[in-house]
């Protein structure tokens, strides 16, 4: 018991190094790394937060945790990533931040936000929850925004079983995100153990979002294989690419020159209108023969509490919508074996040439 929480520093200190971050505050899921971002950042109500309609709920709900509003905006069709003229279009005097998602694993266009969040004196949060091992610019994902959530959920890159991190280069938000974790209490056990006293004072509203030891023991086991594990993601991707180039229907996302991709999903367009099925029937279809394909996500906006509580309506943005029929995101990840990827091409391949 002397030193109970040596694995959680030792896991923060290992994925900041891994990354070039230069803090990570390690917490009990990735929703908690986004919710305590906004939170080190002060956003409150009456706040603005700008996140993209094409994600998975928890990037904008983190800021309804903290009472404020996500704005939703629109993203590009190609690569359907946050969409920079749709989010300079969206900023209003209660702008506080920009969370930008690395959709797919493909890291949002941190260039072009970094310059709207700075001539408009916002913070730059990036949802990399999909791009742990991305590259922008040669650079690693986690040093480059102002906050980097990451998740360790069993689908991600690495598990902690349930976990996340937020990495940041400003110790001032590190410091209160270690609070924000501990109910927001000014000094945690082994502090107060080491000083010999019973204070201790609570300042801040926080949550108990901690990770334990021993998540974080597991951690560090995965966080050595992730090297191997991205690279047998990005070989698979390689194969997927050059069979996928002679299929008519079936387009992969685009990928930008300058990133390197951590390939947490692969996802494919498929225009089932020319080839006359339905997304329906392709996705039963290729499930039936044991194939794991997905969809990957349902527009925020199209969620019933987002229309009922927040006014969003079907219509308010056209290209997530329209890209959201067509998208399907094929197997991915490390253990998949080359009879596999042969598999699910060959079954990609029947069901859309066949008419
Ligand atoms: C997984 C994920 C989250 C949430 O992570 P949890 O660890 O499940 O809380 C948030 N955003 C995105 C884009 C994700 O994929």
């Amino acid at each position: 018991m002397a030193d109970d929480r040596a694995k959680i520093a030792e896991f923060e200190k290992a994925v900041a190094d891994f990354t070039g971050a230069k803090e990570g505050v390690a917490v009990n899921s990735g929703t908690a790394a986004l919710h305590a971002a906004m939170f080190a950042i002060g956003i409150e109500p009456g706040d603005e937060v700008i996140v993209p309609t094409m994600t998975f709920a928890a990037t904008a709900n983190c800021v309804l945790y903290q009472d404020a509003k996500p704005v939703l905006v629109d993203v590009l069709p190609e690569s359907l990533l946050i969409d920079p003229a749709a989010v300079e279009a969206a900023i209003t005097p209660h702008t506080k931040a920009i969370i930008g998602v690395d959709y797919a694993g493909h890291p949002c266009n941190l260039g072009a936000l970094r310059q709207i969040a700075d001539r408009h004196g916002l913070i730059l949060v990036e949802d990399a929850c999909h791009s742990l091992g991305a590259e922008y610019s040669g650079k690693k994902i986690g040093r480059i925004a102002d906050l980097t959530c990451f998740s360790f959920h069993p689908v991600k890159h690495i598990t902690t079983g349930e976990g996340g991190m937020t990495l940041t280069h400003r110790p001032e938000f590190a410091e209160r995100m270690r609070r924000f974790r501990n109910h927001g209490i000014s000094s945690d056990q082994r502090q107060r153990t080491e000083q010999g006293t019973w204070f201790y004072e609570m300042v801040d509203l926080g949550f108990n979002y901690r990770i334990t030891d021993f998540q974080c023991a597991l951690g560090m086991s995965q966080l050595a294989k992730l090297p191997g594990w991205l690279q047998r993601r990005r070989s698979i991707a390689g194969i997927y690419d050059a069979e996928l180039a002679s299929l008519p229907y079936v387009t992969p996302l685009r990928k930008d020159s300058d990133i390197l991709h951590a390939y947490h999903l692969y996802v494919v367009k498929i225009d089932f209108s020319r080839l006359g099925r339905s997304r329906k029937e392709v996705f039963l279809k290729l499930r039936s023969q044991g194939i794991g394909v997905n969809v990957h996500y349902i527009p925020v906006h199209l969620h019933p509490y987002y229309q009922q509580k927040l006014g969003y309506r079907r219509g308010s943005f056209p290209v997530a919508e329209a890209v959201y029929e067509q998208i399907l995101s094929l197997p991915m990840y490390a253990t998949l074996k080359d009879e596999e990827i042969a598999r699910v091409m060959d079954r990609l391949k029947e069901i859309t040439q066949t008419v």
